[in-house]
């Protein structure tokens, strides 16, 4: 039996946030208020309804029975959409809940499907043509899915979406295939560096904890453009160790390591005072549509929601600020209007973390699609090391 760590653990998805900034990685194990994306939403809905169809069991069915399986997808992703829709609403930190989203969720699905088709000699067969019979062969090419990896050690974990056995023309088994689906953007023409490592990571990963496995290779499954990247690359799991031992937390934060790349989507602006600094160094730009604002509430009209911000400038790597002379107009609405009143009423009069302003002119708007957060530079573990 593993004995799973007592301390920490490294997945995929936290190794690559590690690298990106060792301090990003850091903030994300404080318990902090978890923010949700549609993005990510839509990912779970395709995610777990294609799970939940691999998963139906068709015993006792006729063989030839056709028409069944496009009325399980829909009534799959209805439910799927439904159950995440709760989750993103009861998220402390998220836009707005996007209902026409759920066609992308379909297409997504449909996607997925369609690529797992094109490992078996149903490729390009219609939904509405699948016997029982076709599907019952299709998933025997299905070994798990949605499985639960782990190393020997317990210090290294994923959770693979599937193992496809890997067939000849003659249908004979070639090896496996690790496959992981992907619901975003597909990549130009090659995986990216983060991708290419998950995708090996699985499958050291899976070659460690099966021991008598024939011949792996690791596919990245892009549903939206239904196209196959495949990566190939040496043994990734000493890297991941040497990261596993500087991942573990420490009561002071790591270096950060702030980029265009690994700031933009970064969801603790709020209690890292690094890009701030970094930005107002010229490292960071500044000139983006959407954009990133510590400031000071000059005005606020909570009626028609226009506001007054002055600009805070960083003086230190502690997340001190100071006055600047720059002050622009602000007008606010939806989720930020809720989020401004909310912090007004609460007294709290320190400066401001306003979280993708939409800059128009000499005035910002923030809406559903913005934040407004407590300036709350994190400078040490708020959980015991
Ligand atoms: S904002 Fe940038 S520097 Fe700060 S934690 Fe996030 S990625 Fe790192």
């Amino acid at each position: 039996m593993v004995e799973i760590s007592s301390q920490h653990q490294l997945s995929p998805s936290s190794w690559n946030r590690f690298e990106e900034c060792p301090r990003k990685y850091w903030l994300s194990r404080q318990r902090l208020p978890r923010k949700a994306s549609m993005p990510a939403s839509l990912g779970n809905v395709i995610h777990n309804s294609m799970e939940e169809i691999c998963n139906l069991d068709f015993t006792g069915h006729d063989d030839s029975e056709v028409g069944w399986l496009s009325k399980i997808m829909k009534k799959t992703i209805d439910k799927q959409w439904l159950i995440e829709k709760e989750i993103f609403l009861n998220t402390p930190r998220r836009p707005s809940w996007k209902s026409q989203s759920i066609g992308k969720a379909r297409e997504g699905l449909v996607g997925a499907l369609n690529l797992l088709f094109s490992k078996t000699k149903f490729a390009g067969k219609k939904f509405s043509e699948i016997t029982i019979k076709d599907w019952n062969e299709i998933k025997s090419i299905v070994i798990s899915n949605e499985e639960s990896l782990i190393s020997n050690d317990g210090r290294l974990i994923g959770r693979l979406d599937l193992l496809i056995d890997d067939l000849d023309e003659d249908g004979n088994s070639k090896g496996w295939i690790v496959a992981d689906l992907k619901t975003g953007k597909p990549p130009n023409s090659i995986l990216s560096e983060k991708v290419t490592r998950q995708l090996l990571f699985y499958r050291d990963l899976l070659k460690e904890s099966k021991p008598n496995h024939p011949s792996v290779s690791a596919e990245g499954w892009y549903s939206s453009n239904q196209k196959i990247y495949s990566t190939d690359g040496d043994f990734v799991l000493d890297d991941a160790i040497l990261a596993w031992n500087e991942m573990k937390l420490t009561i002071y934060p790591p270096e950060s390591t702030p980029s265009e790349e690994s700031c933009g989507f970064c969801e603790f602006k709020a209690w890292c005072p690094d890009w701030w600094l970094s930005r107002d160094k010229g490292h960071l730009s500044d000139k983006n549509t959407f954009r990133d604002e510590v400031v000071r509430i000059i005005k606020f009209d909570e009626i028609s929601g226009a506001a007054r911000f002055e600009r805070q400038a960083p003086v230190d790597i502690h997340g001190e600020l100071t006055s600047s002379d720059v002050s622009f107009g602000a007008l606010i609405k939806g989720r930020a209007l809720t989020q401004i009143k909310e912090l007004i009423s609460s007294d709290y009069e320190g400066p401001v973390f306003l979280g993708s302003v939409r800059s128009q002119g000499k005035i910002i708007h923030l809406g559903d699609w913005s934040e407004v957060l407590p300036w709350s530079p994190l400078l040490e573990s708020k959980r015991k090391v």
